[in-house]
């Protein structure tokens, strides 16, 4: 089966072809960052724009390169919630436009399922497993017990992970987004700064970054206060340090809880190395049986690729196809999915 699947849920136009919902014949990603940088963050006008001018060159490449038709296809697949509304709504025309044209069924997809099935396009998934959603705007434990059945077990009480490592990273003098620079100076530093474990003893799975971005943020600037010079290397060390250590910390209290075979991690902040390090060594030590599949990077930013995956498990379950009312759902959450 093939289908053909959007996202634009934010600032990425993305169009891909997904064979069986594990293998990519296609995943077109243009993304808008340089438009948006100079802003230092999303500018939702600026989006929902690009993508209106990306979507249908994305979908021609993507039909291209996976070298099939729509006479081909078995369906076609658009997140239509969590993110901006304006930009979610320029992917769900181009879907409707496109389902209703060629006769095909439109298959409504969770953003963040497709963070989680991503998972799916490296191993055949094993129900049920454990999955920790860490992007730029959510931190969740989540339990998948069956095909689209998650269980929210914790999430995140303020900031999300990605969010916090933007907000630092611009104290830092980085550009938005910041991760992925933040990531490469913790390798060249230590953790001195000892910065707090926010909710990491407490026996719950909810997280909480924003006291850590504050208590960054006033170490920075006393420092600069006082006319003292911080080491970046090391604010980015100690503060990558707090993050991993709360996250694979929590996660292992849930993996101690819930019986599961293997251990995804998803979303935009997996593709983060120190917090792939610490979780592997982590769980070789604590539970060697279970299986960690954290998708290769490009999978783990935002793709039509892992909402093609999504979209099969959609299929398989029988879900029912949408009607030409679709709308957006900004809020979607994966319990209502
Ligand atoms: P959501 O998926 O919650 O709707 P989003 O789609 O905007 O939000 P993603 O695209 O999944 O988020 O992830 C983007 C986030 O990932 C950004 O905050 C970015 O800084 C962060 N990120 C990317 N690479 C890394 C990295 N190596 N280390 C830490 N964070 C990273
Ligand atoms: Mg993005
Ligand atoms: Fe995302």
């Amino acid at each position: 089966e093939l289908i053909l699947a959007f996202e634009t849920s934010c600032d990425e136009t993305s169009v891909a072809v997904i064979e069986s919902g594990r293998q990519i014949l296609s995943n077109i990603i243009a993304t808008q960052i340089k438009s948006h940088q100079r802003f230092g963050g999303v500018v939702p006008e600026v989006a929902s724009r690009h993508h209106v001018e990306q979507i249908l060159h994305c979908t021609d490449l993507a039909l291209t390169e996976a070298q099939v038709g729509y006479e081909d296809l078995s369906a076609i697949a658009v997140t239509y919630g969590p993110g901006l509304v304006g930009s979610l709504l320029i992917g769900i025309s181009a879907a409707k436009a496109l389902a209703y044209a060629h006769h095909l069924p439109l298959l409504p997809i969770n953003h963040l399922a497709g963070h989680i099935y991503a998972a799916q396009l490296v191993k055949p998934l094993v129900y049920p497993f454990m999955a920790l959603v860490v992007s730029g705007g959510h931190t969740e434990l989540v339990l998948v017990s069956a095909p689209n059945q998650f269980e929210l077990l914790g999430e995140t009480r303020d900031d999300a992970a990605g969010e916090a490592y933007d907000k630092i990273g611009r104290v830092l003098g980085i550009n938005y987004p910041a991760g992925k620079e933040v990531d490469r100076l913790a390798h060249l530093g230590r953790d001195t700064f000892k910065f707090p474990r926010a909710m990491i003893d407490e026996d719950n799975f909810d997280f909480s970054f924003s006291g850590l971005k504050s208590a960054f943020i006033n170490r920075v600037h006393h420092a600069s206060q006082i006319g003292e010079t911080l080491a970046r290397e090391d604010l980015a060390a100690s503060f990558q340090a707090s993050v991993g250590e709360v996250l694979v910390t929590k996660t292992m209290h849930a993996l101690a809880q819930y019986p599961v075979e293997q251990l995804v991690i998803a979303g935009g902040v997996a593709a983060n190395q120190g917090l792939r390090e610490m979780m592997s060594a982590n769980l070789a030590t604590n539970f060697p049986e279970i299986e960690l599949i954290v998708p290769p990077l490009r999978l783990c930013g935002d793709n039509a690729a892992m909402i093609g995956a999504a979209a099969q498990v959609s299929l398989d379950t029988g879900a029912p196809a949408a009607d030409l009312t679709l709308n957006a759902d900004p809020s979607l959450d994966l319990v209502r999915y």
